[in-house]
């Protein structure tokens, strides 16, 4: 196959082609590829932990009536190589039989060849690494999520002396990718440590002394790991490992300004029981002419804007409960309707909006707003 591109672009924003220089297999269930752009002004530096989005294209019988899927796969290289992304992509079985494969992760490591043409959007997302911070930083991440945590690894090896805790979980040695490509990033300089946890390590796993660890990411492990201090800690992952490990580091007493975040599948939301509101009470607000006020109207809730990170979370912390899944402006599901206000987006969205929608997870209010949710 020579081109796998819907359309070609090459600005500074939108798709533009991707050439596949390299497929390396990284283990059974792990596939790395390297692109090229195909024309030079189809690069794009990112920074690390950052994100490129695929148009995937799929047959009829796999997606309807649709030519292709939107599918996020984190560049897993190193940001300071310019002209190369690396992304590492992980087989999504079915999870029955009769039940259909992953869509997007079994084209890319089936049919996809060197040579081949992929077409992707971005670097795109915001959880990326404070190379401005001198706190030492932890990177925990499970399975697959180990990419965006390589990247950063790889930019903070090239730091003199920021201490760097890299935590990975995985089932055993058997699955567990760019194992030798973090441990020589490592060995680069003092101050960076390694600890693999596998879940269930395979006889061959223990002689060959592959892991420091059996079980999952406990709190009695992070403590013996991570002496007393003040951490940045970068967490990513499927959402269950989320949710069991951001649940243990702040039971650690890690405040929630100091851990950022990636889901690998429908992002959900972190603290485990967030308030369910099932008739929201109706909040008055006090005139003032400068405080932002956010109305949602179909649920009746009005609140003063507290400047969090976006529309969406807000409405969550409100107690609502709107319709997400990348929280990043890629897959449209928080799109609402703007009755009155204006937006602005920290991040555009990947699909052009109709007059008078919104996208909650990319959005803040400009002055007050009112949505129909
Ligand atoms: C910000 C971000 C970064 C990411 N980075 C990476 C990365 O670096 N590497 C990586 O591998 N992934 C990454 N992902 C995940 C990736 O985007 C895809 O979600 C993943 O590859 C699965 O997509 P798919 O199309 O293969 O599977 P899908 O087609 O979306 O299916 C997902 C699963 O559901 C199963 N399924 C399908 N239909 C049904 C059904 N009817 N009933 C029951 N089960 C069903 C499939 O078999 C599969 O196991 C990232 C995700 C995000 C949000």
């Amino acid at each position: 196959m020579s081109s796998l591109s819907a359309r070609a672009s090459v600005g500074r924003s939108g798709f533009r082609d991707l050439k596949v220089v390299a497929k390396v297999k990284e283990n059974a269930i792990i596939t790395s590829f390297l692109l090229e752009p195909v024309q030079a002004q189809g690069w794009r530096p990112y920074q690390p932990g950052q994100f490129l989005v695929f148009r995937i294209p799929v047959s009829e019988e796999t997606a309807g009536a649709k030519e292709y899927v939107l599918r996020n796969y984190s560049v897993s290289g190193s940001s300071s190589v310019v002209g190369t992304y690396r992304i590492s992509v992980k087989r999504e079985a079915a999870p029955a039989p009769g039940l259909p494969v992953g869509v997007s992760s079994c084209f890319l490591h089936d049919k996809v060849e060197v040579g081949d043409v992929l077409s992707a959007e971005g670097p795109r997302g915001d959880f990326v690494l404070d190379m401005g911070s001198d706190r030492p930083v932890v990177l925990v991440s499970g399975g697959v999520g180990l990419t965006p945590m390589v990247s950063m690894l790889h930019a903070l090896a090239s730091t003199p002396d920021r201490r760097v805790v890299f935590i990975h979980a995985c089932e055993n040695g058997d699955v567990h990718a760019l194992r030798e490509e973090v441990l020589a990033l490592a060995a680069t300089r003092p101050g960076i440590t390694v600890h693999f946890c596998y879940r269930y390590p395979t006889e061959r796993d223990g002689s060959d002394r592959k892991f420091h660890s059996e079980g999952v990411v406990s709190r009695e492990m992070l403590q013996r790991l991570l002496p007393l201090d003040d951490y940045d800690f970068y967490l990513c992952g499927p959402p269950p490992f989320m949710q069991a490990v951001y649940a243990t580091v702040r039971v650690l007493g890690v405040p929630k300004t100091r851990i950022a975040y990636e889901f690998f599948g429908p992002a959900t939301v972190l603290d485990i029981a967030p308030p369910t509101v099932t008739a929201p009470p109706k909040v008055e607000i006090a005139a003032d002419d400068k405080a932002v006020v956010v109305e949602f109207r179909k649920s009746g809730v009005k609140a003063a804007w507290d400047g969090v990170s976006s529309l969406l979370e807000f409405a969550e912390e409100q107690g609502l409960e709107p319709e997400f899944s990348c929280r990043a402006g890629v897959c449209s599901t928080c799109k609402s309707r703007l009755i009155d206000g204006e937006v602005s987006y920290f991040e555009e969205p990947l699909d052009e909006l109709e007059p008078g929608e919104v996208l909650l997870c990319c959005s803040r209010p400009r002055g007050s707003v009112v949505l129909d949710i």
